[in-house]
């Protein structure tokens, strides 16, 4: 069974670790049927398209999508942002937001679920509208939103997560002084953990986790948090985890997949065969896992297992990209990664 994927390039360092990321896919004996898209802030800048709502329906029937990153300087901030990232998570009710950390000098081995949809952003929070504003010129107030429904989809996902690996789920809450809000966040979780009984749950105020999580990173295991929170928590990890290059992300919902990596374009280095291709390679092996979850195929478990310690052992080769302290070009990381996935 081949699977149609859309891509989405994008900008600055978008198109070239789509790209590395496509051929490692390709090394790992993946056949994917791919859509290209053209979008993004070039695209923008150009006919002033970010997402028409045909695009969004060519992508309900895709099985999933595969993201580089976007946003040029030349575009206003927050426009592609808004009227492409988030059109398409609402659009497509992206709702689990999954990054994995791993860094085994350090013995870290753990997932935030973030929640995607809710919480504390009040600039996506609302259906129409934000739920920023301000009365007067000097008094600005938000509003967060936390539903039953969405608190106990995503905590689902984290315990079924957990499930399969070491079976302990922290829950992030604050509700000292956020009662009510978190409060329902954490009782929905709670709900959800009662079936789940084989799974460790224990709970943690955002400010101290983010302390246990420097100090003693390696005892945790699944960590499900609202959207403020656990985007907060991810690039934070993210450090402890190496660089921003190294970390992948996805996105889904009960049907569909987005795989991207946690960073941007990275205009800085555009067009000089320097970013790391890491985060996106890692993306990859996520959505094979996702696309095996969905539909059985094995061999789509084993390509990303191969995947993953095809990138373990390039690096712990010594072969790294300079963002990490190497001197690897894109081409010659990307390189070594396919020499080592094609090796059985
Ligand atoms: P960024 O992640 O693009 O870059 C931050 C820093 O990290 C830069 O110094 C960059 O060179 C470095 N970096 C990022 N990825 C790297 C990689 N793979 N290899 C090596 N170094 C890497 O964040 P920014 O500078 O705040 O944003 C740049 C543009 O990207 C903006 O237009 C922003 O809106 C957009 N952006 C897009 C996404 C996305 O598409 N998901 C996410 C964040 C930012
Ligand atoms: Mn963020």
């Amino acid at each position: 069974m081949t699977h149609r994927i859309g891509i989405i390039g994008g900008d600055g360092i978008g198109p070239d670790v789509i790209a590395e990321g496509l051929k490692v896919i390709g090394a790992a004996g993946v056949e994917l049927e791919t859509v290209d898209y053209d979008l993004g802030g070039a695209r923008y800048g150009r006919d002033g398209t970010v997402l028409p709502d045909e695009v969004i329906e060519e992508w309900r029937s895709l099985d999933a999508l595969y993201l580089g990153a976007v946003g040029t300087p030349e575009v206003p901030p927050g426009l592609i942002e808004r009227g492409l990232l988030l059109k398409m998570r609402f659009a497509l009710d992206l709702y689990v937001n999954l990054r994995p950390f791993v860094y085994p000098a350090g013995g870290i081995d753990f997932r935030v679920v973030r929640e995607n949809t809710e919480g504390f952003y009040a600039d996506r929070n609302m259906f129409v509208g934000s739920g920023e504003f301000m009365p007067t010129p000097d008094v600005a107030l938000a509003v967060g939103v936390f539903t039953r429904d969405a608190c106990e989809r995503i905590a689902r996902r984290a315990f079924a997560l957990a499930q399969g690996r070491r079976k302990h789920v922290t829950i992030v809450h604050k509700t000292n002084v956020l009662a009510l809000t978190t409060g329902l966040f954490r009782d929905a979780c709670r709900s959800v953990a009662e079936d789940f009984p084989d799974v460790h749950v224990d709970e943690e105020h955002i400010d101290a986790l983010t302390a246990h999580l420097v100090r003693r990173g390696s005892d945790f295991d699944v960590i499900v948090a609202e959207n403020m929170f656990g985007d907060i928590l991810s690039d934070l990890a993210g450090e402890l985890s190496g660089s921003l290059g190294m970390a992948p992300s996805l996105n889904a919902s009960e049907t569909k997949a987005m795989a991207q990596a946690a960073h941007g374009s990275a205009p800085d280095i555009a067009g000089r065969n320097r970013a790391n291709p890491t985060a996106l390679i890692l993306s990859s092996a996520m959505l094979l896992d996702w696309l095996a979850e969905h539909d059985g195929d094995v061999r789509l478990t084993a390509a990303a297992t191969r995947i993953r310690s095809a990138v373990r052992g390039t690096l712990e080769s010594g072969v790294a990209t300079a963002d990490v302290g190497g001197l690897a070009s894109t081409a010659e990381f990307t390189e070594a990664v396919i020499a080592r996935t094609l090796r059985r």
